[in-house]
């Protein structure tokens, strides 16, 4: 029984009958008068083509190899392939080797360093009438410009990789050292407002102080989400939220925002009725952040009447949120444009609130987060409605988690209780101490990672919570906190961090974290977390 590399061979035999024998004909019984032309296709192939017998004994170069090794054909009588780039023997990854050794065609890439090019290597036998391999057919490639652009292309995205890291990490690090202050700003704003400062003036300065830090931190925040949003890194956070709430939230800032800008501009929130907590599974800061935009362009575009927004359920198990405002309107021309990034509108009445043109595009991606549409519908001199069309899992109306609106400052006394604040930013730990003066508490202060950990090491049982700022020097809050809970695996460590990226919330949870919370933290949410987890300890 012949075994399958013979059947190969028979099959092969066969296959070269017709054309093919022909052309094995002519290599194997030398060149004939009469096929010149044949010679001439053979040299005027750009790739060498070659053919060796068993021992690797050049018989034949078309003019690509002759020209490559720089020889003549009778230079090359009784020459070995191997001897023509310096060899004794053969190389050890030799095509033609292979070929001999299987019987079968082979392939191989490889450098020459005597001519310095890579070359593509193709290695054929042929058979004699008993399917003996007689001969060796090489057909060689020059790939070097290949090879060439290839190496490029890699080095090329290389550095475009490394330069997208360098963005990011650049973003997160300028996001952080313009957040810290903002935070300190805006913080002890927060503390002086609610004392209720008797002077007027120092009120409104004071008001000045804070809401100019908070339009900062907003434009920091949206440059930092769309550079994300473009490179792919945002995620939603999806989790329960209460949708009356989220809006009655933004109804009370706003009617603030509308009073402090003394705009004769009426804020309605029409909600639906019939459910008191509409509770739907989306990613809650996002939804507030597109509302945010759109409200805040309706108070900026707008000087007097009214903004009304709410939502309507909509028969396809969506919730369409809308702002709709009284104010300048949108031209027909630039109304499809207006969700393309950096896009703002030039005229007398909009020139007035020149922003970063960013806002908008934003939303419209971030509305994409959300699976979901933004759309406007406007007319000059009338006004405009912004739409968000988001689909809606609805959820049991129990699940809501607060029956806001405004309860009062939380009272607590933490009078027995320890909180071990780490914290590199003086006036952040300074913030974090007056807010939480009232609560009674010792505080103990370490300014890095470092120090939290010698003191949980040296104070075991100590300490009823730690609060650990993320990033600090000498050690930062993620491998602080994996050595206190080698300590400690109980304490309840609260993550708090100038970061805006919610990577960081995902991150900061699957390190050993108990909580998160992100600064500016409003005194508020910080009494309150803390408190949740002083009781469970
Ligand atoms: P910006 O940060 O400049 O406000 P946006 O992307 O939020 O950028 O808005 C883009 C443009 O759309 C604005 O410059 C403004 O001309 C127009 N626009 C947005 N909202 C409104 C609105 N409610 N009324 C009138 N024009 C608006």
């Amino acid at each position: 029984m012949k075994n399958l590399s013979n059947r190969k061979r028979d099959k092969r035999k066969d296959d070269t009958k017709g054309d093919h024998a022909f052309v094995e004909n002519f290599f194997l019984n030398g060149i004939p008068d009469d096929i010149k032309l044949l010679k001439n296709v053979f040299n005027s192939i750009p790739d060498i083509i070659g053919i060796q017998d068993l021992d690797h004994k050049i018989l034949y170069y078309n003019q690509a190899g002759y020209d490559y090794f720089k020889k003549r054909p009778e230079d090359l009588t009784d020459i070995h392939c191997f001897e023509l780039i310096g060899r004794t023997e053969t190389c050890d990854d030799c095509a033609a080797k292979i070929v001999k050794e299987t019987g079968e065609p082979s392939r191989i890439t490889r450098h020459s360093l005597k001519h310095n090019k890579w070359l593509d290597i193709r290695a054929y036998p042929v058979f004699d009438d008993n399917g003996k391999i007689q001969k060796i057919i090489e057909h060689i490639r020059d790939v070097t410009e290949d090879k060439k652009r290839e190496n490029d292309l890699k080095n090329a995205m290389e550095r475009a990789e490394e330069s997208d890291r360098l963005k990011d990490s650049f973003l997160e690090n300028i996001s952080h050292e313009i957040r810290t202050p903002l935070n300190a700003i805006i913080g002890f704003s927060d503390l002086i407002i609610s004392e209720n400062p008797k002077h007027t003036k120092i009120a409104k300065y004071i008001e000045y102080i804070r809401n100019s830090g908070l339009g900062l931190m907003q434009m920091v925040n949206d440059i930092i989400d769309y550079s994300m949003l473009e490179s792919g890194q945002l995620h939603p956070d999806t989790t329960s939220c209460d949708v009356n709430d989220l809006l009655q939230e933004l109804y009370i800032i706003f009617k603030d925002e509308i009073e402090r800008q003394h705009k004769e501009i009426e804020l309605f929130l029409t909600i639906d009725k019939t459910t008191e907590h509409l509770v739907i599974e989306t990613d809650p800061s996002r939804l507030r952040q597109i509302m945010w935009n759109f409200l805040q362009n309706a108070v900026n575009f707008t000087s007097r009447g009214y903004i009304r927004f709410g939502y309507k359920r909509t028969r396809s198990n969506h919730i369409l949120f809308y702002v709709e405002d009284t104010g300048i309107g949108i031209h027909s021309k630039d109304l499809g444009l207006i969700f393309e990034k950096f896009y703002t509108v030039s005229s007398a009445e909009s020139n007035a609130f020149k922003g970063s043109g960013i806002g908008l595009a934003l939303v419209k991606q971030l509305a994409a987060v959300l699976n979901g549409k933004v759309f406007v519908e406007s007319t000059p001199a009338r006004g405009s409605t912004f739409y968000l069309n988001i689909p809606a899992i609805i959820n049991h109306p129990e699940k809501s988690h607060s029956d806001r609106p405004v309860k009062p400052m939380p009272k607590y006394n933490w009078e027995n209780k320890h909180i071990l604040i780490a914290e590199d930013e003086e006036l952040n730990y300074l913030f974090l101490q007056e807010v939480l003066s009232v609560t009674k508490v010792k505080l103990t202060w370490a300014r890095n990672g470092l120090e939290a950990v010698e003191f949980c090491r040296d104070h075991p049982g100590e300490t009823d919570l730690v609060l650990m700022d993320l990033k600090m020097p000498q050690m930062d809050g993620y491998e602080a906190t994996s050595c206190i809970r080698k300590i400690d695996k109980e304490i309840p460590v609260v993550a708090q961090t100038a970061y805006s990226f919610s990577s960081n919330k995902n991150k900061s949870l699957q390190s050993g974290f108990s909580d998160f919370l992100t600064k500016p933290i409003p005194a508020r949410l910080l009494l309150e977390t803390l408190n949740k987890h002083l009781i469970i300890k």
